[in-house]
């Protein structure tokens, strides 16, 4: 399949850029979906991918995601995301960033990078020496450093909407909450839910963890098999994907599902399913932006008391969502997407008659957001 039908096939992207440099063994590919409501942010990813195509296809989707988590948190960005083609452990070089760093640069801030999976702080500062137009610089560039507080403190809010959706209270004080994945969000995810009084119950593969989270807040712990299964109010996920699968479905025992964790239904039907059994599910993407409105504060000048502040928007965000499912009676996995998609048919038209200045360069960061 040619690269425009597996575009097409993949959401209409506006543009994809095909990077090369030999002399530093880039190939890199950069993909912006959608920019009706401000500039393309998403990260940039590193991965050995096995083909060209399987690199294509996964920027297509990945920068088609980024288009729907800022359009449902409320920020004025569009989709983007950039896969660089190497191993991450090896093939990594300061001339392989830096000659990255300059074809975002060409895009005059059409497309923002960030980190993504394979890629390090270290390696957005060498593309910060070629570009501005990069977020998730270190603290003393300005940049917003860690997101992982931020994205857990949104999970939590999301988790708090839930619960005032399906319990008719926003306390989560005695609510019986199971934690999957003690890594950076879950970590300062259960840190917040003891503060708030929940009994928590947790799991992770690695057991030095949970036995730090153990000793530290003297929460219940089960196996990383058993957590899914367990009788509780709320599953949290934030380990990872797809596990509302064909084989988990039937065994879980709570009345809600949110977490942090990407892509948590292995398909669309399954969110289905979980609609039909009563469980209230709060979609992921929308949970778990806390990080990127954190990475969004930068383009303003970042500030942390701002950042958190904002990631208390999460609650709201996860209101909408209910009620679109509500009114429109569809599961809340679909309702998520037509709250993105119904902001940037109504907001993407409002800056089309207003362009401001999004027919023009830009030349620094913060030039991109005050438009
Ligand atoms: P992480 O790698 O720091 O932590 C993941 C944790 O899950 C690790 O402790 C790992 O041992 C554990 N784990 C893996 N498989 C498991 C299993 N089968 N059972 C139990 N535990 C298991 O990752 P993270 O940054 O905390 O992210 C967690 C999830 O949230 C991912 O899906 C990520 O894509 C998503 N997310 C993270 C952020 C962020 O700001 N870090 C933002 C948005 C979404």
């Amino acid at each position: 399949m040619g690269p425009f039908e597996l575009i097409s096939q993949h959401g209409d992207h506006e543009q994809v850029v095909f990077c090369q440099d030999k002399s530093v063994g880039l190939k890199a590919i950069i993909a912006i979906h959608n920019t009706a409501l401000g500039p393309a942010l998403g990260g940039t990813r590193m991965f050995n991918y096995k083909t060209e195509e399987e690199a294509l296809v996964d920027v297509l989707r990945l920068s088609k995601g980024m288009t729907y988590k800022a359009a449902a948190a409320g920020l004025n960005l569009g989709g983007g995301k950039a896969v660089i083609i190497g191993d991450s452990k090896t093939q990594k070089s300061e001339g392989l960033f830096r000659a990255f760093g300059q074809f975002v640069n060409s895009l005059n801030g059409r497309y923002i990078t960030a980190e993504d999976v394979g890629t390090s702080v270290g390696d957005m500062e060498q593309i910060y020496m070629e570009s501005p137009f990069v977020t998730g610089i270190p603290k003393d560039f300005g940049g917003s450093g860690d997101p992982s507080p931020y994205t857990a403190h949104g999970v939590l809010m999301g988790i708090k909407a839930a619960a005032s959706e399906k319990f008719n209270t926003d306390s989560l004080k005695g609510m019986r909450i199971a934690v999957q994945g003690l890594g950076n969000v879950g970590s300062n995810l259960v840190k917040y839910l003891v503060e708030e009084g929940a009994v928590v119950t947790i799991a992770d593969i690695d057991q030095s963890r949970v036995k730090m989270h153990h000793d530290k807040y003297g929460v219940a712990v089960v196996g990383p098999d058993q957590i899914l299964g367990i009788e509780c109010d709320i599953q949290s996920p934030c380990a990872m994907g797809a596990v509302v699968n064909d084989q988990t479905i039937a065994n879980f025992k709570c009345k809600i599902i949110a977490g942090g964790a990407n892509n948590q239904l292995a398909t669309a039907k399954h969110g289905d399913q979980l609609r039909e059994l009563g469980i209230l599910y709060a979609p992921d993407y929308v949970v778990n932006a806390g990080g990127l409105m954190n990475v969004f504060v930068e383009l303003e000048g970042y500030a942390p008391e701002r950042a958190f502040d904002k990631t208390k928007k999460v609650y709201d965000n996860v209101k909408k969502v209910f009620e679109i499912s509500k009114r429109d009676n569809i599961g809340t996995h679909l309702a998520a997407d037509r709250l993105a998609e119904e902001r940037i048919a109504t907001i993407g038209k409002l800056k089309q008659r207003h362009p401001g200045k999004s027919s023009r360069s830009y030349t620094t960061l913060k030039e991109v957001y005050i438009r």
